[in-house]
């Protein structure tokens, strides 16, 4: 069957014909391509068509598709049985790998979706502090928590709206939605509701709207507000955890600021390498708050999956090893600057940045700083690039404002023909 076939057929059986909104390529129109098989930096679709791969299940796929290692433990865990419901050796494996990069964590506790990990550390920080109000940043993602389905109110530090419908004004009536990067809003935030505030959750290098690092000064002023207010600093690593750097975005941010670390920090996509597992964790005192030990319920039938924990296992096992994020660094760095000299030499607006294994890029003058700047960006360009470069076998993100990803089974070859086809895209 085409692609056009199996959308057709999906869209009389599946709401909009995908199960995950982004992925129906609704922001650059056309037809999303069915997907058949992955190997290493490529993904084939259901005509037989090859594309270079920059999206890696939105993250995950951090060592490509089909890594040797990572088949070969998932393989041997199917065949031990797929899921008991009882506590494994794998799940403390994984768990001591994990803490093994994040010295600003002591326990953790695994589940199955980065949405469940939020919405788990948010009410892990409501039951530890006793305090209901949470602060968000508008352009951040943390899934699809009622709570956290929430736009700005008008004017600064007001509290929020849902974006979705079917989330009652009541259930977001306590999350505050503030600009990114913006220290006068969280001064006043923090001002006028200091005391009932019971976490900040910030993504420290937003990747749902696209690429934006959230400044070293308007960090470090958040970290120190929530300390002198008693608020958690929770860190949604979902996307960059084991993506920017081996101790994530969190790492990057001790570097600069002497002493900084989050109070809670949330992980997914690559801890779980493609199967579906996710975590948060944080400091003894506070994670011991959960059931069974503490008054804060938090559950999951196929948490800590013996099939997911052997996927996790052998992908952060992989990352581990000396100078492998120095070479994913290095080529994803190469890849930035190929398509800045590529507009250039096209004399096409363009703007990139990258962290690790992670970039963004934005047809603009100067790197947005917020979401209202990422959203003024050439969305019409972005569009038929996006197009451009699909046609030319090369599978962007498709929409403006998602990040996108390279993985260690990229090559050079493979940087090459993509920078040639960004400037064949440019030319046209
Ligand atoms: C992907 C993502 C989530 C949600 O994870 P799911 O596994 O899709 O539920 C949460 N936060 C961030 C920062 C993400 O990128």
């Amino acid at each position: 069957m085409t692609n056009d076939e199996l959308f057709e057929r999906a869209r009389r059986v599946i709401p909009g014909g995908v199960n995950s909104p982004v992925r129906a390529f609704r922001a650059v129109g056309g037809t999303p391509r069915f997907i058949v098989r992955g190997d290493g930096p490529y993904i084939f679709d259901a005509e037989g068509k090859r594309y270079i791969d920059y999206i890696g299940s939105w993250g995950p796929m951090i060592l490509g598709h089909r890594h040797p290692a990572v088949q070969a433990a998932v393989h041997a865990a199917v065949d031990e049985g797929l899921s008991f419901g009882a506590p494994t050796e794998r799940e403390i494996e994984l768990v001591e790998a994990i803490l093994a990069q994040v010295p600003s964590m002591e326990q953790v506790r695994l589940v199955s979706s980065g949405t469940e990990a939020a919405m788990s550390a948010l009410r892990l920080a409501r039951g530890a502090t006793g305090r209901n109000v949470i602060v968000k940043f508008e352009g951040c993602y943390h899934g699809h928590a009622d709570a956290l389905l929430v736009k700005a109110g008008s004017g600064l530090a007001t509290f929020g709206h849902p974006t979705s419908a079917g989330v009652p004004e009541a259930v977001v009536q306590h999350t505050l939605v503030l600009e990114y990067n913006n220290v006068a809003a969280l001064d006043e935030a923090f001002a006028r509701h200091g005391k009932t505030i019971a976490c900040v959750m910030i993504e420290p290098i937003a990747g749902n709207m696209n690429f934006v690092r959230a400044t070293v000064p308007f960090m470090q002023r958040l970290r120190e507000l929530c300390t002198g207010h008693g608020a958690l600093l929770v860190f949604d690593e979902v996307m960059t955890g084991f993506r920017v750097a081996l101790g994530g975005a969190q790492s990057l941010y001790a570097q600069a600021i002497p002493g900084f670390a989050p109070d809670l920090s949330v992980f997914g996509k690559v801890i779980g390498g493609g199967m579906p597992l996710a975590a948060f964790g944080g400091k003894r005192a506070v994670m011991e708050q959960l059931a069974p030990l503490g008054p804060v319920y938090q559950a999951g039938t196929l948490s800590g999956n013996p099939v997911a924990t052997a996927c996790g296992l052998a992908t952060l096992r992989e990352i581990a090893k000396p100078g492998y994020f120095d070479a994913l660094a290095a080529r994803t760095r190469g890849l930035v600057v190929g398509l800045l000299e590529a507009a250039q030499s096209a004399g096409v607006m363009l703007t990139a940045d990258c962290e690790g294994g992670m970039f963004g890029f934005f047809f603009a003058a100067e790197l947005p700083q917020n979401y209202g700047e990422v959203m003024a960006t050439d969305r019409e360009r972005f569009n038929r690039f996006f197009h451009a470069m699909l046609g030319r076998g090369v599978y962007l993100a498709p929409a403006l404002y998602e990040a996108g990803f390279v993985s260690s089974a990229h090559t050079h070859d493979d940087i090459a023909a993509t920078v040639a086809a960004a400037a064949a895209s440019f030319a046209a």
